[in-house]
């Protein structure tokens, strides 16, 4: 199978966006965006090994390099429309093809978002990169600088299912539904849509609650407090976990790819599936409270993780 047919028999679809004036088969895509609106450009790679276990299924990857991608989109507030994807293989085996291949249009298609290009290279290990491009309403993505003081700061979902499912694929322990958040992330592309005019300030955690709002509130140049006893956690989580672990994991865990966002307390009515868990303050640095009291987090049993 030389490159050519990889390409058509695995990557060469019917395309559904508008937009797309020429796509797979050229040097290049040619797009057309919505005239008036702004564009969103996202990245991200995943490595065999480092971003996800080697014995991962191929479908998962497939699904996975699409989903990290949306979760940006999310954060911006954007609406996803086309992607390209470069992907470094040891070797064209048709099987793995094939399920990789479903995998990504699986994501793609949820999302209605058409594979306009790429590339396909020889090496040593799997390493997947799709950008996708996006557009905004002018002036509309939101971004992580603008929280204000006196916002609260909610989450979408559930957090720490991911890292625990991560967790569990190197144990010999499994869980559908943990293991399912790690590997196939749901991105909050909707939820994103309906923050854009709503929200001050958003980022997707993707390297752990404490971490990811750490820097939304740097980039606002404000401070935060967290309340832990508020933080969601999934029925799933609190079935296997301590309690100590569990806030350890919603604190720390990385990969859930949900939404954090600051906003006016009121300012989330009607939509769905949000919990505020703390407020921006004056200051800098995020702190967490609980019981009412503020707890040092780093020395409660969280500090190796941070
Ligand atoms: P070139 O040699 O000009 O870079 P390629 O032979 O790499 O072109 O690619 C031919 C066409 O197939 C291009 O339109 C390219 O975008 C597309 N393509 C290559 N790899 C992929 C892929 N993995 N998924 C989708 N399209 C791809
Ligand atoms: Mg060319």
């Amino acid at each position: 199978m030389d490159e050519f047919e990889l390409i058509r028999r695995y990557f060469d679809r019917t395309t559904r966006t508008p937009g797309i004036v020429t796509g797979i088969g050229d040097d290049g895509a040619v797009l057309r965006p919505p005239p008036g609106r702004d564009q969103v450009q996202v990245i991200d790679t995943l490595v065999e090994g480092v971003h996800f276990p080697i014995e991962t299924a191929a479908a998962d990857i497939g699904y996975r390099v699409v989903a990290v991608n949306l979760s940006d989109v999310a954060a911006m507030g954007a609406t996803p429309c086309w992607m390209t994807l470069a992907l470094t293989l040891s070797r064209a085996d048709p099987d793995w093809l094939a399920d990789f291949s479903a995998g990504l249009f699986e994501a793609a298609n949820e999302f209605d978002v058409d594979l306009v290009g790429g590339d396909v290279t020889r090496g040593e290990q799997v390493v997947a990169t799709v950008q996708v491009s996006a557009e905004v309403e002018t002036g509309g993505a939101l971004l992580r600088s603008g929280a204000e003081v006196g916002d609260t700061v909610f989450v979408t979902g559930t957090l720490g299912d991911a890292a625990a499912g991560l967790l569990l694929l190197g144990s010999n322990e499994s869980d559908t539904f943990l293991v399912g958040r790690f590997l196939r992330p749901s991105a909050r592309v909707e939820t994103g849509r309906q923050l854009v005019g709503r929200a001050n300030a958003v980022i997707d955690v993707s390297d752990g609650l404490v971490g990811d709002l750490g820097k939304l509130l740097a980039a606002s140049g404000v401070g935060g407090e967290l309340e832990i006893d508020r933080l969601p956690v999934s029925d799933a989580l609190k079935a296997r976990f301590d309690e100590t672990e569990q806030m350890r994991l919603a604190l720390t865990g990385g990969d859930d790819y949900e939404l954090c966002f600051t906003a006016r307390p009121d300012a989330v009515e009607g939509i769905a599936n949000v919990t505020a868990i703390g407020r921006v303050t004056d200051g800098d640095g995020l702190h967490c409270r609980k019981d009412g009291r503020i707890v040092d987090y780093a020395s409660s049993g969280y500090r190796h993780f941070l």
